[in-house]
C-alpha cells in the first residue's frame, strides 16, 4: 500500500499537509529527518506512516505518559496496532506487553526514556526488528531547551547499544537555532533531512487584553462560550486556587491542576477536562504538555508567561484542529513583578558554574523582555511573535486583535528627542523610573537623591505626564531606538539608531486605540466586529447545526461507551463535514474527512443512522453559501 492510501485507511485524510509527505518519502528512502513544526501542523502522521510501511517495529520516544496513552489510543481507533511501555504500567503489564511486541504484534511501540535501559527492553530491543527510532519532543534533549531531560541523553546509549541502527526520526515544535544543532548533534543524526516548516498558525486569533478586572473578564468570557472548552493559564498555584474557588462559587463550571494537588486530584481533573466532562481547565503550565485534546477553543493567560516560547507553547495548545481559536493574554504591570520575582527564586537544575548562572539570568531576562514587548506592541501580534522566532517578511495578519483594532497616531518625535537627550546627560546609568520623572520636572525625594534637578533637560517634558513619557520611551524600546541593560537594573541605554532620530531620519509613532479597550470589555467580552475568520460550525445553518448537535451527542454517547475522549471518536471538524455532505451511503461516508476504513468499521454505520433519521433519507444543504465550505 503507498502513503496516500494509508492515510486515507487509517487516517482518513485525503491529502497530506505542508511538509508531511517530503519527512515521510525521506524516511521511507532510509534517511534519518528532523521535522521542526508548530504543535499541531501534524508531526504524529509523520512517521506514524512510516512506521506503517516499513518492516518490522517503530519505537517512539515520548516524555510524557499522558501523551503516549493518547496517542496509543487514537492509533488502536485507527485500527494500528500500537503499545505504550512506561511507568504506569506495572511490572507484569510491562512484561506482557514486551512479550507481545516480541511475537510481533505491534507496529508502533510508544516508551519513555527511562525505559531504555532498562534490562528487560534492551533484551527485547536487541532481539526484535526496529526499523524506525521516532524521539518525539525532541527539543527535550537540548540543554538549551525549556524542557531539558537528562533521561534524553540514555536514548543515544540506546541506539548504540542495537546491532543494526534504525532509521532515527526527530521531530519538535521549537525552532530555535540552538536547539536544532543540539539535536542533530547530540542524537547524532546522519546527514538528516530537515525540514522547518512556518511557524504561523493562522486559525489562532491572538489578543492582548488589559481588562480592569480580570476576574471578571475571565467570567464573562468563559459564559459566552460555554459550548466551548478552554484553559486559563496563571502564574502560580495561588492564582489558580482562587480563581478556580471564585468561578465555582459563581456557578462557572471548571477544573484546575498544579503541581500542589495530589496525584490523584490531577488525573481526575485532567480527565474531566479531557473527556469534555469540565470544558474549562485552571492550571499553572504544569499543565498540558502532553495534552493532545484537538478542540481547545481559546487558551487564556490569566497572567503574562516568562517567555514568548512559553507563550507560545502554551497558547497554541488551542485550536489543534485547524478550527478558528482564540489566544489572549491579560496583561498588567503586575505581572512583570510577579516574573521577576519568579525569575529571581528560580531554582537551577544541573550544576553551573557563576558565570553560566549569570549568562542564564541574562537570558532570561532577555526573555522577558521580549514578551513584555509582545504585551505593549500595538503592531501585528502574530507579526511580532513570527520574527521573534526568525521569520521575517510577514505583512500584517489582520486576524489579531492590534491588526483590527483602530488606532491615532500621534508624532512623537520631538519629544523622543528630548528623551535620548535627556539619558544621554545623565551618561546612560538610570532606568525608565529615573530618567522619566527627571525629564518631567519630579519632585519626589527619590529622585532628589539623584540629583535629577541638577540637568539641564529636567523638566525639559514637563508639558507630558510622567506616565506618557513612559510610554513613549516604551514604544523607543520596541523599536530599538533605545535598549534597556539585561540585569535587574534595567538602565536605558542609547543604540545607533538612536542618532537616526535625533538626525531627523526616523520618526517615532505613538499608536493609541481609539477606543478603551477595557471599557470596551465591559461592554462584551470576545465581542468583536470585523474578525475576518470564523469557526467551521458557522458555516452551518439552522437545520445544519441542528443536525451537527445530534452527532455530536451521538459522540459523546459513543465516547462514553468506549471510555475514550470525544475527540478520538472524530473530531469536530469531521462531524461539520458530515453536516455538508450529507453521507447517506458508505462511499459518501468514506469521503468526510476523518472519515477512514477503520473509522468506518466501527462507528460508520451509527452516525449514517443518524443521518439518515433527520433528513429522510433526502439530502438537503445544510450550509450556506456555495462552495463545500471545508
Ligand atoms: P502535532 O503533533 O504536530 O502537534 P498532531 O500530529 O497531533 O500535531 O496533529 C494535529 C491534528 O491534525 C490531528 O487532529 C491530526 O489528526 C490532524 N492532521 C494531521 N495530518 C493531517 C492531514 N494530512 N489532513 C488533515 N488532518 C491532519
Ligand atoms: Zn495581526
Amino acid at each position: 500500500m503507498d502513503k496516500l492510501n494509508t492515510l486515507k485507511k487509517y487516517f482518513g485524510y485525503t491529502a497530506f499537509r505542508e511538509g508531511q509527505e517530503i519527512l515521510i518519502d525521506n524516511i521511507l528512502q532510509g534517511r534519518d529527518a528532523l521535522g521542526i513544526m508548530p504543535t499541531g501542523a501534524g508531526k504524529s502522521i509523520c512517521y506514524q506512516i512510516p512506521a506503517l510501511l516499513m518492516p518490522g517495529i517503530t519505537l517512539v520516544i515520548s516524555p510524557l505518559i499522558s501523551l503516549m496513552k493518547d496517542q496509543v489510543q487514537a492509533l488502536n481507533q485507527a485500527g494500528v496496532h500500537a503499545a505504550y511501555i512506561n511507568s504506569s504500567l506495572s511490572e507484569s503489564q510491562i512484561s506482557r506487553a514486551l512479550r507481545l511486541a516480541a511475537g510481533g504484534q505491534y507496529k508502533i511501540i510508544y516508551v519513555a526514556p527511562e525505559r531504555l535501559e532498562t534490562y528487560e527492553f534492551l533484551q527485547f530491543a536487541q532481539k526484535a526488528e526496529i526499523s524506525m527510532l521516532t524521539v518525539d519532543e525532541a527539543h527535550c534533549i537540548s540543554q538549551w531547551g525549556q524542557d531539558f531531560r537528562p533521561s534524553y541523553l540514555k536514548i543515544v546509549q540506546f541506539i548504540r547499544r542495537l546491532d543494526k541502527r534504525p532509521v532515527i526520526s526527530a521531530f519538535t515544535a521549537t525552532a530555535t537555532e540552538n536547539v536544532k544543532e543540539d539535536i542533530v548533534c547530540v542524537l547524532g543524526l546522519r546527514e538528516p533531512y530537515v525540514l522547518v516548516t512556518g511557524f504561523d498558525r493562522k486559525n489562532l486569533y491572538f489578543a492582548v487584553e488589559t481588562p480592569a478586572g480580570k476576574d471578571r473578564y475571565v467570567r464573562d468570557y468563559i459564559r459566552e462560550h460555554d459550548q466551548e472548552s478552554g484553559i486559563i493559564y496563571c502564574a502560580t498555584r495561588k492564582n489558580v486556587d482562587r480563581l478556580y474557588d471564585r468561578l465555582l462559587a459563581e456557578g462557572v463550571p471548571a477544573a484546575r491542576y498544579h503541581a500542589g494537588l495530589d496525584s490523584e486530584e490531577r488525573r481526575q481533573s485532567q480527565e474531566d477536562f479531557i473527556y469534555d466532562k469540565s470544558p474549562v481547565m485552571i492550571a499553572t503550565n504544569a499543565f498540558g504538555m502532553g495534552i493532545d485534546k484537538s478542540n481547545v477553543r481559546y487558551v487564556i493567560h490569566y497572567n503574562m508567561p516568562q517567555s514568548l516560547e512559553n507563550y507560545y507553547q502554551e497558547a497554541g495548545r488551542a485550536g489543534r484542529d485547524g478550527e478558528r481559536a482564540e489566544c489572549i493574554l491579560l496583561y498588567s504591570a503586575q505581572d512583570v513583578m510577579i516574573n521577576r520575582f519568579l525569575l529571581d527564586n528560580k531554582e537551577q537544575k544541573g550544576e553551573y558554574t557563576r558565570e553560566e548562572l549569570d549568562a542564564i539570568g541574562e537570558r532570561d531576562e532577555e526573555r522577558l523582555r521580549s514578551m513584555i514587548y509582545y504585551c505593549l506592541t500595538t503592531d501585528c501580534l502574530r507579526r511580532y511573535i513570527l520574527r521573534y522566532f526568525g521569520e521575517k517578511g510577514m505583512e500584517s495578519c489582520g486576524n489579531c486583535r492590534n491588526c483590527l483594532r483602530e488606532y491615532e497616531e500621534t508624532d512623537v518625535t520631538g519629544a523622543a528627542v528630548k528623551i535620548i537627550a535627556g539619558i544621554r546627560e545623565m551618561r546612560q546609568r538610570y532606568g525608565i523610573n529615573v530618567v522619566a520623572g527627571m525629564l518631567a520636572g519630579e519632585d519626589r525625594a527619590r529622585l532628589r537623591e539623584y540629583g535629577v534637578n541638577g540637568y539641564e533637560a529636567f523638566g525639559s517634558l514637563k508639558e507630558l505626564r510622567e506616565g506618557e513619557i513612559k510610554e513613549i520611551i516604551n514604544r523607543m524600546l520596541v523599536e530599538n531606538l533605545l535598549v534597556m541593560t539585561n540585569d535587574k537594573y534595567a538602565v536605558l541605554k542609547l543604540t545607533e539608531q538612536s542618532d537616526e532620530v535625533v538626525s531627523g531620519k526616523v520618526s517615532v509613532i505613538l499608536k493609541k486605540a481609539k477606543r478603551d479597550p477595557a471599557r470596551e470589555k465591559e461592554a462584551g467580552a470576545g465581542k468583536r466586529s470585523g474578525s475576518t475568520k470564523v469557526r467551521r460550525s458557522d458555516i452551518l445553518n439552522s437545520r445544519g447545526l441542528e443536525l451537527f448537535e445530534q452527532l455530536r451527542t451521538l459522540r459523546a454517547q459513543i465516547a462514553r461507551e468506549e471510555n475514550v475522549p470525544p475527540y478520538i471518536v472524530f473530531s469536530d471538524k469531521t462531524l461539520v463535514d458530515m453536516c455538508v455532505k450529507v453521507p447517506l451511503g458508505r462511499n459518501d461516508m468514506l469521503t468526510v474527512s476523518g472519515v477512514g476504513e477503520n473509522k468506518f468499521a466501527r462507528y460508520g454505520e451509527r452516525f449514517l443512522g443518524e443521518i439518515q433519521t433527520y433528513t429522510g433519507g433526502i439530502r438537503e444543504k445544510f450550509y450556506f453559501g456555495d462552495g463545500d465550505g471545508i
